[in-house]
């Protein structure tokens, strides 16, 4: 019996001891093959947390360009600021400018090129007043818008409105000064020659002499002077000094039949023109500011 017991007592023990080496072996079958296995994944886990906080770091980073940017905003207002101050002082003197500088008086002068189409003026040798005078005109015309003052042609092509046409459209346009351009005829004659009214005034005998003493100074064969009425009569007007409002004369530039004057009227007529224009500009402001 006592034999038997320590068998069993042994048996059991036996198994006892089996099952706490299952259990064990068990525990650590299970729990360590992922501890082997994790620390791989888990570094770079780790890793890409890591990177992960790193593009967290980066974002700081583009906020700082991002609050760089509000720095620039700051700037580029600072511009803006500056362009403001350079804004306000141009708005504080244009007012001052508008106040102390007066509009520039401008002038209105009526140049007629004489005669043109079925009426050709003095003709000798194929030249024709109506050319000269039309091609002088034109270039008169130039010069005077050139200067910034207005111009009135009466005729602009070989047509031929009557004088009282040519009178009448100074007239309606209120131009300041009426110059008439022709060429003189008469052969063995040479010179310049400004006609004006009969009853023509001082001021605009004035204007007459000025506008010749001009073309003289540009260069003629010869001042012939200024002239009243008409050459058969000194109580008589030729038409457009008769029937025009302002003060107004004909130029005789030179005689159609003289080379020298021909030759003056080619080479001068730029010159002529300029002179024209210019005497045609300060008379009308001397007039104007006369009539004040
Ligand atoms: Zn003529």
């Amino acid at each position: 019996m006592k034999k038997s017991f320590l068998i069993l007592l042994t048996v059991i023990m036996s198994v006892l001891l089996c099952a706490c080496f299952w259990d064990s072996s068990a525990d650590d079958g299970s729990t360590i093959p992922p501890a082997t296995d994790n620390p791989g994944t888990s570094d770079t886990a780790a890793d890409s947390t890591d990177q992960s906080t790193g593009t967290a770091d980066q974002i700081p980073n583009t906020n700082a360009p991002n609050s760089g940017t509000a720095d620039q905003i700051p700037n580029t207002n600072a511009p803006d600021s500056g362009t403001a101050d350079t804004v306000i002082p141009p708005e504080t003197v244009t007012p001052d400018t508008m106040v102390t500088t007066p509009p520039a008086p401008q002038v209105l002068i009526c140049i007629d090129p004489g005669h043109g189409g079925k009426d050709a003026g003095a003709v000798w040798d194929g030249r024709m007043e109506k050319d000269d005078s039309l091609n002088l005109a034109l270039k008169v015309a130039e010069q005077i818008e050139a200067l910034g003052h207005k111009v009135l042609l009466t005729r602009t092509d070989d047509s031929y409105p009557y004088f009282s046409e040519r009178a009448d459209l100074a007239n309606n346009a209120g131009a300041d000064l009426f110059i008439s351009l022709h060429r003189n005829s008469f052969e063995g004659a040479k010179g310049v020659e400004i006609w004006v009214s009969s009853k023509a005034d001082d001021s605009t005998v004035d204007f007459a002499e000025t506008l010749l003493d001009a073309l003289a100074d540009v260069g003629i064969s010869k001042n012939r002077g200024i002239k009243k009425g008409t050459v058969s009569s000194a109580n008589e007007d030729y038409f457009v000094n008769k029937l025009t409002d302002m003060p107004s004369c004909i130029i005789e530039l030179g005689f159609i039949q003289s080379d020298e004057d021909n030759r003056l009227y080619d080479t001068n007529m730029d010159a002529y023109a300029k002179a024209i224009a210019e005497v045609a500009i300060s008379e009308a402001l001397r007039m104007e500011d006369q009539a004040k």
